[in-house]
């Protein structure tokens, strides 16, 4: 079982026939979507491409999704790309030259771009003009390209890491943040609707609160659970097969996994409980920094397990007594 939220190759096969594609079947999170009804709407009134959106949070919120349906409630195309994709200022050239008027271009991880390629989106994104340089050295000249007003809407589990210039050109900033457990359960009742897996009330309410607050986390639980209820010879999905499921994929009765418990484990045990710095915890979890940061933490902050200080990552109380190790000194 995949241990994060991050989209996993069995996700990318479901996920499309699971993704709202309008603003009426995504689920909660009203403020973000009355803003950008908002905006969408004014756009359409002016018959003007919609101003450029950052959508932040951690992976599985519906970034993704977001975009889908802002490009759906325009009526143009979406295209989608990411951080790591671009990085040349060529790439950004070829790809914007081929956008026509008002349509949306996604930009998943817009905080890995090269550096070449944000400065030249920096131009695109406020006149829709690109600098093609042509030579190099002395010699070397830009020639100007128009390119069609279009909507670009960067993605990223953190912004921190984006240049002031680049965040500045975004006309809104989304927040998404974790999803209550109603809104969980509704998304819970939906997914098993469409993928036709019968299963209880009381069943549904228990993927939706250890869902770890991620669509992304419930609709994966979802998937596993049918996959026990029918090897095992349930008939519909009730709490047991949940319970028994869940406990042999790991996730706790709150909803955290292997990772986050190895996290928390890491920072109590071996760390009396911190400060740890982030490059040293993810040395003894054995996992990438930006994964402990972008996944793993902003759950655990959430949750009231962890705290970062300026002199790193401390264990809460509740940390020690959910890992079941006493406390040691606070
Ligand atoms: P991100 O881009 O933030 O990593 P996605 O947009 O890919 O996340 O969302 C992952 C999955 O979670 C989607 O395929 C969709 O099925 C589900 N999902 C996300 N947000 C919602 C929502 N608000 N309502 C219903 N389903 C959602």
């Amino acid at each position: 079982m995949p241990t994060s939220a991050t989209a996993q190759p069995d996700d990318r096969e479901h996920e499309g026939a699971l993704r709202p594609k309008s603003f009426q079947d995504f689920v909660g999170q009203a403020k973000v979507r009355e803003q950008l009804e908002l905006m969408i709407t004014a756009a359409r009134q002016r018959d003007r491409a919609c101003d450029h959106v950052l959508l932040v949070g951690p992976p599985g919120l519906g970034k993704t999704t977001l975009a889908g349906i802002i490009a759906a409630e325009m009526g143009v195309q979406l295209r989608v790309t990411s951080g790591p994709a671009l990085q040349h200022a060529g790439d950004v050239a070829a790809l914007l030259s081929s956008l026509s008027a008002k349509e949306v271009l996604f930009i998943d991880e817009i905080h890995r771009l090269a550096r070449p390629v944000e400065e030249s989106l920096y131009l695109a994104m406020e006149d829709f003009r690109l600098d093609v340089v042509v030579g190099k050295g002395p010699g070397a000249t830009a020639i100007p390209l128009e390119v069609a007003p279009f909507t670009l809407i960067g993605a990223t589990t953190r912004s921190g890491l984006l240049p002031s210039p680049l965040r500045d050109r975004f006309g809104h900033t989304v927040q998404l943040d974790f999803y209550e457990v109603q809104d969980l359960a509704h998304i819970v009742n939906r997914s098993a609707r469409l993928m036709k897996v019968q299963i209880d009330e009381e069943a549904k309410a228990t993927i939706a609160t250890r869902s770890r607050g991620t669509p992304r986390i419930a609709n994966r639980l979802i998937r596993r659970v049918r996959d026990f209820s029918e090897v095992k010879g349930f008939v519909a999905v009730n709490q047991e097969a949940v319970d028994a499921a869940l406990t042999l994929f790991e996730v706790d009765e709150l909803g955290l996994d292997k990772l986050d418990r190895e996290v928390l484990k890491a920072i109590c045990n071996k760390f009396q409980g911190g400060p740890v710095g982030l490059n040293t915890l993810a040395l003894a979890v054995g996992e990438e920094p930006e994964t402990i940061e972008s996944v793993c933490e902003p759950f655990l902050v959430r949750a009231g397990m962890l705290t970062r200080t300026p002199r790193g990552r401390v264990a809460t109380h509740l940390a020690f007594s959910h890992i079941g190790v006493a406390t040691l000194e606070f």
